[in-house]
C-alpha cells in the first residue's frame, strides 16, 4: 500500500535519512517537505521528489526558492502558517517530525487534529507539550510512532507483551564524548570537542545535548509521555557501545531489548512501516567482532543536564518547557562561542529557579514560557 508522507525538517540529519528510506521504498511518496533556510539543498530535493508543496520557514529563503523552482509545479509556502498547512494536507497519511526544537509544537498538534499518523523524531515537542499531545492522540485515535532510537527500541520491546506487566524501562545512553570527565574538565570543553560524538552522526543541537546529557534527560520525559509511565520507572543505563538501544523489564524479571548497529535508518523505517519489518541493507551486528558490552551508572552530579531534566520532568507542568527553552538558547550561545560548556547548566538552573510555575499550561502558555525564558537569558547573556 502506498503511503504519502510530509517531512518537517527534510534537510537535517533525520530528514535526509528519511529520504534515503524513501529512495529504497517506492511505496513511500513525499508530498511535502520543509526546512528553515537551506535553499540549495531544498531545490535539489524538490527536483528529485517533486512534492506538491514545500515550506521554507524563513521568508526570504521561501522567496529565493520560489524563484529557483518556478519551472516546477511545487508550491512554496512559508512561516508557521506554511508548516501547519503542509502538516494538514488532505493527501497526507504520515507526518515525519524531523524539525529541531519546540517550533514543532504547533504543526504537530495541527497534524494530530487532522488525523495524521505522527512519526516523531522532534522530542522537544513531546517534552514541552506531552500533556496536550498524548490525550489529543487518544481522542483522535492517532498513533504516535517513535523515531528516537531508544524509544523505538522500547516500543519494539513492547510488541506482543502485556502493557500492564511492565516493571521498568531501561533507557540506554552512550555517555557522549565527555563520559568520565570531571565537572572542572567539562568547563573547558569547546564546541569542536562536544560535536564529536563517539557513535552517532546527528544535527549539532542534539549532539551538544548528548555531550551534556540533556538529551538523555529530554528522552526520559519523552518516554514518560510515549509509554505513559512514571519517571521513577525509567532507569538510565550508560552503555558506551550503543548496541543495545534500550530495554523493557517485565514483572517476572524478564528483559526484552532491541539491538542493532547505531544507525537511525532502522528506527525511521520501523516507524514508517509499523507493524511490518521491511528488508534493509546495511551493517549487521557481528557478535564475534563485539569485544564487549559494558554498562555504567550515569554521573548526575557532573552531568547536571540529566539531574535538572529529572527534576523538571517530575514536577511537570510548565517546568519541562523552561528546562527545554533554556537549553535551546544555551546550546545556541555555546555553539556561537559565547558561553562555556557548563554555563549551559547554569542557564538552565537560573531559568528554572526564576520561573513562575503553571500546573497545566495551554499551548499559548507554553509559548509564553518559552518567550519569557529567552527574555530572561537575554538580560544576562
Ligand atoms: P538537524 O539540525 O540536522 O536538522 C533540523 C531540521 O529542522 C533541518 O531540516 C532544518 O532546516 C529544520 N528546521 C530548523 N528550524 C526550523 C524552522 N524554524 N522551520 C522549519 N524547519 C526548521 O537536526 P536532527 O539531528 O535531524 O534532529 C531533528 C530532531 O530529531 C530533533 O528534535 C532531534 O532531537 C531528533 N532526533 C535526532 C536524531 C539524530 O540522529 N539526528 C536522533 C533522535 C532524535
Ligand atoms: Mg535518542
Amino acid at each position: 500500500m502506498s503511503q504519502n508522507i510530509v517531512i518537517l525538517g527534510s534537510t537535517g540529519s533525520i530528514g535526509t535519512q528519511t529520504l534515503t528510506i524513501v529512495d529504497n521504498n517506492p511505496e513511500l511518496k513525499v508530498i511535502a517537505l520543509s526546512a528553515n533556510s537551506k535553499v540549495d539543498m531544498m531545490e535539489e530535493q524538490v527536483r528529485k521528489y517533486k512534492p506538491l508543496k514545500v515550506c521554507m520557514y524563513n521568508e526570504s529563503a521561501a522567496k529565493d526558492l520560489a524563484g529557483r523552482i518556478a519551472d516546477t509545479t511545487t508550491q512554496v509556502v512559508s512561516g508557521m502558517d506554511g508548516l501547519i498547512e503542509i502538516s494538514t494536507m488532505d493527501e497526507c497519511d504520515t507526518v515525519v517530525t524531523a524539525i529541531v526544537g519546540m517550533i514543532g509544537i504547533r504543526p504537530t498538534i495541527a497534524a494530530i487534529k487532522a488525523g495524521k499518523i505522527i512519526a516523531l523524531a522532534n522530542k522537544e515537542t513531546l517534552v514541552t507539550a506531552g500533556h496536550i499531545i498524548m490525550p489529543l492522540c487518544r481522542e483522535m485515535n492517532v498513533p504516535i510512532l517513535p523515531v528516537d532510537s531508544e524509544h523505538s527500541a522500547i516500543f519494539q520491546s513492547m510488541q506482543g507483551m502485556p502493557k500492564n506487566r511492565i516493571e521498568k524501562i531501561l533507557l540506554t545512553c552512550s555517555g557522549g564524548p565527555f563520559r568520565g570527565k570531571t565537572y572542572d574538565e567539562l568547563k573547558t570543553m569547546t564546541p569542536e570537542k562536544a560535536l564529536k560524538h563517539p557513535n552517532w552522526s546527528m544535527g549539532s543541537k542534539i549532539t551538544i545535548d548528548s555531550a551534556s546529557l540533556v538529551n538523555k534527560g529530554l528522552e526520559i520525559i519523552e518516554a514518560r509521555w510515549l509509554f505513559d509511565t512514571d519517571i521513577d520507572n525509567i532507569q538510565v543505563v550508560v552503555h558506551p557501545q550503543s548496541i543495545i538501544h534500550s530495554m523493557v523489564q517485565y514483572v517476572d524479571g524478564g528483559i526484552m531489548a532491541q539491538l542493532g548497529t547505531p544507525d537511525m535508518c532502522l528506527p525511521i523505517q520501523y516507524a514508517l512501516f509499523y507493524p511490518d519489518r521491511k528488508p534493509m541493507n546495511g551493517k549487521r551486528v557481528d557478535f564475534f567482532d563485539l569485544k564487549e558490552l559494558t554498562f555504567f551508572e550515569p554521573d548526575k552530579e557532573t552531568f547536571l543536564g540529566l539531574k535538572y531534566a529529572i527534576e523538571a520532568g517530575k514536577k511537570g507542568g510548565s517546568l519541562p518547557t523552561v528546562f527545554n527553552a533554556a537549553n535551546e538558547r544555551a546550546v545556541a550561545l555555546f555553539l556561537k562561542g559565547q558561553i562555556g560548556f557548563t554555563e549551559i547548566y547554569d542557564i538552565i538552573r537560573m531559568s528554572m529557579d526564576a520561573h513562575k510555575f503553571i500546573e497545566n499550561p495551554t499551548v499559548e502558555e507554553i509559548l509564553q514560557c518559552e518567550a519569557e525564558t529567552y527574555e530572561l537569558i537575554a538580560t544576562k547573556y
